[in-house]
C-alpha cells in the first residue's frame, strides 16, 4: 500500500506527536523519501509546532495558524 499526500496529511498530528504505529511510521518515511512537498511541509510544521508548544500562541498569519491548529488537533 502506498501512502498518498492526503494520507500523510491525515497522520500529521500523530506523526508530529511521534505516536504513529511502526507500520504507519514506515509508510510515512517511504512517502517522505519520495515526496519533496510533504518533506518541506513536515519540516515546517515540526519547527513551528515546537515553537508553538514552547511559547504558546504566536503572531502568525491566519493560514499558518490554522494549519498548525489542525496539525495539533486543537481549536484555533
Ligand atoms: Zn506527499
Amino acid at each position: 500500500m502506498t501512502m498518498t499526500c492526503d494520507d500523510l496529511d491525515l497522520l500529521l498530528p500523530e506523526f508530529l506527536d511521534g505516536s504513529l504505529t511502526t507500520s504507519q511510521e514506515e509508510q510515512a518515511a517511504v512517502h517522505l523519501a519520495t515526496c519533496q512537498q510533504c518533506t518541506i511541509e513536515v519540516n515546517e510544521l515540526e519547527g513551528v509546532t515546537k515553537l508553538y508548544k514552547e511559547h504558546g500562541m504566536l503572531e502568525l498569519p491566519n493560514e499558518a495558524r490554522q494549519r498548525i491548529a489542525r496539525a495539533l488537533d486543537i481549536e484555533s
